[in-house]
């Protein structure tokens, strides 16, 4: 898995709040649109100052976060020290994925259900399909197909989630009830390896390949297939 650079103040680059790629921030403070924008409005004058704030846009998704100058801490998106860099992951699983991170500091309850149901969408992607989130688990541990550490970790899933005790969890893995301590996280940590195993991997191989197929063409030689 590639290393996570957490967001800093002032920082040039880290993997962005918003979108999780890593990426180079443009850094820019409030006083300067202030400024233009009381020019543009025939005055030398600003006004209504939002000094207090500083901006840093992502080079990669353009999207802003926005930070307390003093403070040097980042108001918004709501800090989300989960920075796994999401680029290479479907759109609707990174989006379930990401609420999974925010909430969880307010509602593990609501994060571990995102995170559930996340979960239950990646293993059916890959073709792990079944009548409950229990039976799709079982079912990729079964086929051999995932590394040992991964499949431990599911297995894990379903022993801290208590599953047995909380049927709505495995039938119905969106719904929102209690969570046994550390759950939330531990689901958010496995689906962090699913998606690296099943997307991020892929891609990388994926790239080195064409690369190298770069690199045979060059020199008159077959391309490997
Ligand atoms: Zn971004």
């Amino acid at each position: 898995m590639a290393e996570h650079i957490i967001h800093e103040y002032d920082k040039q680059a880290f993997n962005c709040p918003r979108c999780g790629a890593f990426a180079n921030q443009e850094w820019y403070l409030a006083n300067a649109i202030d400024k233009f924008k009381a020019e543009y409005h025939g005055s030398t004058v600003g006004k209504g100052s939002i000094d207090e704030f500083a901006f840093s846009k992502c080079i990669h998704c353009h999207q802003v976060s926005v930070w307390d100058k003093k403070k040097k801490t980042m108001i918004f998106p709501k800090n989300n020290n989960r920075t796994f860099d999401l680029t290479e992951i479907p759109k609707d699983l990174a989006e379930d994925y990401t609420e999974a991170c925010l909430v969880i500091g307010d509602s593990p309850k609501a994060s571990a259900a995102l995170s559930r149901r996340c979960l239950q969408a990646v293993l059916r992607e890959q073709g792990f399909s079944d009548k409950s989130l229990y039976k799709e688990i079982q079912l990729a541990i079964d086929s051999g197909k995932l590394p040992s550490h991964i499949s431990e970790s599911l297995d894990a899933i379903r022993n801290i989630g208590n599953f047995a005790a909380h049927p709505l969890k495995d039938t119905n893995s969106g719904e929102v009830v209690p969570v046994e301590p550390g759950e939330a996280e531990w689901n958010l940590e496995t689906l962090e390896f699913l998606f690296d195993f099943f997307y991020v991997q892929p891609a990388r191989t994926r790239k080195r390949k064409e690369a190298l197929n770069e690199k045979l063409k060059n020199a008159g030689k077959p391309e490997m297939k």
